[in-house]
């Protein structure tokens, strides 16, 4: 059973206790540098090959063991851990491309990846990307330049749910050998493993599932391409200096023992209130992977084993409407982020510009939720108060 393999890889890969004293947990490798007997000692050092260690902002021992695991979980020969998302997803984004590059990005990719490129590829790397909507291959096709590099992806993408059939992306991308990069931070390891239909390089933050406590910022790109890894680990990640620090990979490392549980979860609320929220009169929309009414529900179905915790709606009614639940909600807080224990709420787009509105196709009154552990009927119970509070 492959959640079986999964579940090894979780509890036990990278880790060897008789190396700490029968610790049953790793330590902090709470050092900046390894120091050595002799100068050869130390000059002999391999980092990548040899999974070694001399300076920090090359490699740590526990950060090994957090990369090891997710390695195994996406099926990639390595993972590199960054000190974000962020700074996992801009160092793969130079280690592929250069000046002058063409960059295919799906449209409703996570923000600030687009503001990378709009604002710093396009006029100082003089790059040039064509934005597609990820769900046509034609378009994906047409838009292939003989300067592409890269293709980013993001499926499910954190609005609507948009999703990506990453096979026949993936095959096309080849065909022009082109890189394909995808966030694949929605579904985790354990519920779509993207380097199996062929995509080359996937992103996930551990901000947000692989953490899982909202107490860590980080980043991870895996492969299963050895050099490209080795790239971004010895050149991008060392330039950039983005390395996480290791009581954040200790955390990932602690966060990742109870994912499966915590996501199954996670998931299970969050099918429980989209279901409840299609079938509210109030509501005019419900976004989520798991729903039936789902335009991709049948892709959804053959690339994912499941869906998380984020969803998004909309409701009858003006923008405004949307404000108003959402501040009358009481066990879902207001906040950017998710992925963590605890249930948020947002209207992410409630001042976003006509262009953008328009550029996504998305309405200003869209409302986006993430269905934490507080349990699935005290959640459900907040749901239906608010929306009774609310007039429409
Ligand atoms: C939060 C998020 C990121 C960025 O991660 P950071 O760790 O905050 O840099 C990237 N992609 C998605 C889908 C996210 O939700």
């Amino acid at each position: 059973m492959e959640t079986e393999k999964d579940l090894l890889i979780l509890e036990r890969t990278g880790e060897n206790e008789k190396l700490y004293l029968n610790a049953v947990t790793p330590p902090v490798f709470m050092n900046s540098l390894h120091v050595f007997d002799t100068f050869e000692e130390y000059h002999d050092v391999n980092v990548f090959e040899k999974d070694q260690f001399y300076y920090g902002r090359a490699s740590n021992p526990t950060t090994s063991i957090a990369e090891r695991k997710i390695a195994q979980l996406e099926h990639g020969a390595r993972a590199v851990m960054f000190s974000s998302g962020m700074a996992a997803a801009s160092a793969a984004i130079l280690a592929t491309c250069k000046t002058g590059s063409h960059i295919i990005c799906m449209i409703d990719v996570y923000q600030p990846v687009k503001r990378f490129l709009n604002e710093y590829c396009i006029p100082c790397l003089n790059m040039q990307v064509s934005y597609v909507k990820g769900t046509d291959i034609q378009e994906i096709e047409a838009s292939i330049q003989e300067n592409t590099s890269l293709i980013i992806l993001e499926s499910p993408a954190t609005f609507i749910f948009t999703v990506v059939d990453l096979e026949k992306v993936a095959q096309i991308a080849k065909k022009y050998k082109v890189k394909t990069y995808m966030d694949n931070t929605y579904c985790t390891p354990l519920f779509q493993k993207p380097l199996d239909f062929g995509i080359d390089i996937v992103m996930h933050t551990l901000t947000k599932y692989l953490g899982g406590h909202s107490d860590i910022l980080g980043g991870v790109l895996v492969s299963k391409d050895e050099e490209l890894m080795r790239k971004i680990m010895n050149q991008f990640r060392e330039w950039l200096g983005g390395v996480i620090g290791p009581m954040e990979a200790w955390l990932a490392i602690r966060g990742m023992r109870t994912l499966k549980v915590r996501l199954e979860q996670h998931q299970k609320t969050a099918q429980a209130v989209a279901e409840f929220l299609e079938s509210h009169p109030k509501v005019k929309k419900v976004y989520y992977p798991g729903l039936k009414s789902h335009p991709q529900y049948d892709l959804i179905q053959k690339q994912q084993k499941g869906s998380s915790g984020l969803l998004s709606l909309e409701l009858c009614g003006s923008p405004e409407t949307a404000l108003e639940f959402v501040d009358a909600l009481q066990l879902f807080r207001k906040g950017c982020s998710w992925g963590g224990f605890e249930s948020l709420a947002m209207v992410p787009l409630y001042y976003a510009s006509q262009e953008e509105l328009d550029f996504l196709k998305i309405g200003r009154g869209l409302i986006r939720m993430h269905c934490g552990l507080e349990g699935t009927e005290n959640l459900i119970a907040d749901i239906q108060r608010a929306l009774d509070l609310v007039k429409i």
